[in-house]
This record gives structure tokens, C-alpha cells and sequence, in this order.
């Protein structure tokens, strides 16, 4: 770790001479030790990403970050929308995997005497685990129409409110999405999985609001203290999955038909201006909006689950969405660079929008605040409600922490926890879990993850995010 150097408060940059075609420097956001016990890997995927064309500013990478495929997860990086590249280990196999965060007017003590009802409920009402199939029937024809329309696809057939759109990243649709450009086997993998949860690391998540940092922006998002709130995290399912895999192989051959240097094949691309960038650009969208009908879909089932418990209507629970952002997407967007207004694609990779205040994307009533950050941490400890701010915008393309991140691999989970074990301690500390498997249990315990806290912090402490509010799990749906 020679070439990394402390530059401000948990920012740490790796000089450009880390390695040979670094166009420009690495930064990082971390403590003292998060960063001693960073792999080198990391390091290493940082760097070959700052050696990509049209690359702007800094190779990003967010508190949370760990190895991954190409880029680190918690990677961030622009390029230049006529000089730069677009790449799908940029974005990830789950394209738009994200979280969205709804809001009830009840609080812990409402739900506490119904926890395991509810939970059930929604066990019951929404399809989870591996190779989860959804309860809808779409036609093959619809499914271009779910694609290219995203959440207004789901307004259209009943499954949103009509307010829901607002508080939901890009409005739940990216425009530019073409669904022709999606292969038939995605959308055959995508059709009967559509409105399902999935399963590992994807979640429901019933919680109450344990601290607020930020009364005045926790008032205009709608949470106070003891406020029962749901999370919800799913993506795009075998659908994303199968369009990144798709394209993948279409970018290794763009790569070498534009000469372009690969310091990693994982980090295959194409320029963003040739029609192989714009292909995978729109046919990305496409999964983006997929994964946001798919959580759409899920946010009806819970209401439902509410209303049969509570006796209720959802509307009268006051379940609206707070927000849902994508932590695995690339997006075309303007930021000040020397000076200078420029357009570029942000790669976010395991990373969250965090744009501050005055954007003109964030809904009216939380402009002054700045756009809401949900960042998930893990099933035993708690999660964070956050807001971007302007430093994000100056610093990190407006981008922050996704969630706690992996401190252990799947494998390794398996062999130090037992999945009862790890379900019994939680019942102990008060918090229900269900699952399709003790396996699952098992590889996403609370001890998989790194500490919530100490990756909020970073964000807080750096300015990249602040914190409004920290909620506590009371009961998990693992997929
Ligand atoms: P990813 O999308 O990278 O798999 O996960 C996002 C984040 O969700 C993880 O980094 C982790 O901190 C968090 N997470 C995973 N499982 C759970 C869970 O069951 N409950 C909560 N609250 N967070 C979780
Ligand atoms: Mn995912
Ligand atoms: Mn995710």
C-alpha cells in the first residue's frame, strides 16, 4: 500500500503511480481501519479502472467496498460521454439491484404483538428464494412492455399508487430502455420470475426507527422515532442476470474492434458513443426497469400483508414509498468537472446515488434536503437512512455507500455458522427471521458483513452522506 496516501478526513487516494496507465488517481473513502484491512485486490481493480478511456477526476471507491467482478463493489467512475467507455462490470450481474424503503403510520409497540403474523404474511405473499417464481401471469409481448415501461407499466395494471413514481429513482423508468435489444433468453428467464424476491443476500425487512440524527430532514421524509418502516432489496433476478452475461461477451470483441487497452478482460467495454455502448446502454435500462416493476410488485404484496393483518387499508397505514434508489446501474448525467458542466456516464456499482440538495431530480418535497440514501446493513444490527449532499456532488459524481458490505465470503459464512444457531440468537435479541434455507441463514449472519456503523461514519464523517435517521430489524424474509 505504498502508493496510498491519507489526503482528508477517511479519504485515502491511490497515486497514479500504482500503476503504469493510471489516467488519474484512485480515491477512496475509509478509516484507519477499514483501510488496513482492505486486500491489495481492491487496490488493484481501482487502479485498472482509472486506466480506462475518457475516464474523469478519480477511480471511486465508497466505504463499503470489496473485491468483485472487474470493478470493486462500492465502485464508482464517470467517463466522458464522447471520449469514454461503458462498461457492464461496471454495473454489475444484477442490474438495478437497489433498495426501496416504505413508510406505516405504526409504531414498534402497533406491530410487536403481530410481528410473526405479519411476517408470515408477507413469507406467504411474496414469492422468495432460489429460482423464485412470481404469482403474475405476463404474456411474452407484455414482458417488452414491463421493460421499456418500467413502474408506469405497473400503474397502468393497478400494482402502484398513483403517487409512488415520485419517490422513486429516475421515476422507475429509464427512457432510453429498448427491449428488442434484450435476448430472447433473458426475457425466458425473466417472465416467470417477475414480482419475486429472489434469495442470499436479497431481503424484506420489517424495522422500527431507533435513533434520528437529522429532525428536520427526518420530517420531511416521514420517519420519527418508534416508527415501524419496511425495506425492501431485490434486483432484476435471472433477467439482469442473463442481459450482463449477454453483453459481456458482445463488449470483450468491441474492446479489441476499438483497440481498446484492457488492464483486466473482466473490464470489457465499448465507447459510449458506438453503437455496441449504446446497445448495452438501452438494453441495461431495460433490465433497470424490470428490477424496478419487480420491487413494485413486491411493495404491493406488503401492502396487502398489512391490510390482512391490521384490518386496515394500506392507504389509511400510510405506506407510502420514502424511496428507492439502484446501487448497480450506470446512468447519463451532467456534473461540474474543472469548472465545467459536463455530460458523462456514472458507473455505480454496490453504490448509491447521493445527489444534494437543490438537484433537479429529487421530489419537491425533499429538494432542500437532498435525495434520500438507503443504505442496508445486515439482518442483526441495523440500517441507515441518509441524504446526499453537495461534497457528494463535488467529490464522488454524487454517489455514496450501498450497504455494509461482505466481510466474509459465502463459502467462508457456511463453514464458521450454523443457520439455527445464527436464527435462535437472533429470536433472543428479538428479531424474526424466515427463510427458504438454514443456508441462507447461515451465509448472510450478521458477522458476513463489516460494521454498519463504522461504514455510516465514513460516509458522515467524509460528508459524502449524512446521516437522518438509523432503524433496528424486528423481522427478516430472506429469499
Ligand atoms: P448487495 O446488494 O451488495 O448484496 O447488498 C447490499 C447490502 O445489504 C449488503 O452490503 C449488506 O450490508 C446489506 N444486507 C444484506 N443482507 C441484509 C439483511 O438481511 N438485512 C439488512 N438490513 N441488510 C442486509
Ligand atoms: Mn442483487
Ligand atoms: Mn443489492
Amino acid at each position: 500500500k505504498a502508493n496510498v496516501k491519507k489526503i482528508a478526513e477517511k479519504t485515502y487516494q491511490l497515486s497514479t503511480d500504482y500503476k503504469s496507465d493510471m489516467k488519474v488517481p484512485g480515491n477512496i473513502y475509509l478509516d484507519d481501519i477499514l483501510f488496513k484491512n482492505l486486500e491489495e485486490d481492491v487496490f488493484e481493480q481501482i487502479a485498472n479502472v482509472a486506466c480506462l478511456p475518457g475516464i474523469q477526476k478519480y477511480s471511486l471507491a465508497m466505504p463499503d467496498c470489496h473485491y468483485g467482478y472487474g470493478f470493486c463493489i462500492g465502485g464508482v467512475a464517470a467517463f466522458d460521454e464522447k471520449t469514454g467507455v461503458i462498461s457492464p462490470g461496471g454495473v454489475g450481474f444484477d442490474i438495478n439491484c437497489g433498495v426501496r424503503l416504505l413508510k406505516t403510520n405504526l409504531t414498534k409497540k402497533d406491530v410487536d404483538s403481530n410481528l410473526k403474523g405479519l411476517l408470515q404474511e408477507i413469507f406467504k405473499n411474496v414469492p422468495s428464494g432460489l429460482g423464485s417464481k412470481g404469482k403474475i401471469k405476463i404474456t411474452k409481448n407484455e414482458i417488452d412492455n414491463v421493460l421499456e415501461e418500467g413502474v408506469d407499466w405497473a400503474s397502468s395494471e393497478g400494482y402502484a399508487w398513483k403517487n409512488d413514481y415520485r419517490h422513486i429513482e429516475e421515476h422507475g423508468k429509464m427512457k432510453n430502455a429498448d427491449a428488442s435489444l434484450v435476448s430472447d433468453n433473458a426475457k425466458k428467464r425473466g417472465l416467470p420470475q417477475l414480482g419475486s424476491l429472489g434469495s442470499g443476500n436479497h431481503f424484506l425487512e420489517v424495522q422500527y426507527v431507533d435513533e434520528i440524527f437529522d429532525e428536520n430532514a427526518a420530517k420531511a421524509y416521514g420517519v420519527e422515532k418508534d416508527q415501524v418502516v419496511l425495506m425492501i432489496h431485490t434486483g432484476s433476478r435471472g433477467l439482469g442476470h442473463q442481459i450482463c452475461a449477454d453483453y459481456l461477451r458482445y463488449m470483450e470483441s468491441a474492446s479489441k474492434k476499438y483497440n481498446i487497452k484492457l488492464p483486466d478482460r473482466q473490464l470489457a467495454c465499448a465507447p459510449i458513443s458506438s453503437e455496441e455502448g449504446m446497445r448495452y446502454f438501452n438494453a441495461m435500462s431495460a433490465g433497470a426497469n424490470y428490477a424496478w416493476v419487480n420491487r413494485q410488485l413486491v411493495t404491493n404484496w406488503i401492502r396487502e400483508s398489512f391490510e390482512q393483518v391490521f384490518k386496515m387499508s394500506a392507504e389509511d397505514l400510510e405506506m407510502d414509498i420514502i424511496y428507492d434508489v439502484a446501487h448497480n446501474i450506470a446512468k447519463k448525467e451532467q456534473h461540474i468537472i474543472d469548472g465545467k458542466m459536463k455530460n458523462v456516464i456514472v458507473h455505480r456499482k454496490g453504490a448509491t446515488r447521493a445527489f444534494g440538495p437543490g438537484h433537479d431530480e429529487i421530489p419537491s418535497e425533499y429538494v432542500k434536503i437532498g435525495q434520500p440514501v438507503i443504505i442496508p446493513g445486515d439482518m442483526g444490527t441495523a440500517s441507515y437512512l441518509m441524504h446526499g449532499t453537495e461534497k457528494a456532488m463535488n467529490e464522488t459524481f454524487g454517489s455514496t455507500a450501498h450497504g455494509a458490505g461482505r466481510a466474509l465470503s459465502r463459502v467462508q459464512a457456511l463453514k464458521l455458522y450454523k443457520g439455527n444457531e445464527v436464527q435462535e440468537k437472533l429470536q433472543k435479541k428479538g428479531i424474526l427471521v424466515l427463510a427458504d434455507s438454514k443456508g441462507v441463514i447461515a451465509e448472510e449472519c450478521p458477522e458476513a458483513y463489516k460494521d454498519i456503523e463504522t461504514v455510516a461514519n465514513v460516509c458522515n464523517d467524509s460528508g459524502i452522506s449524512l446521516k437522518v435517521a438509523k432503524m433496528r430489524p424486528m423481522g427478516v424474509v430472506k429469499g
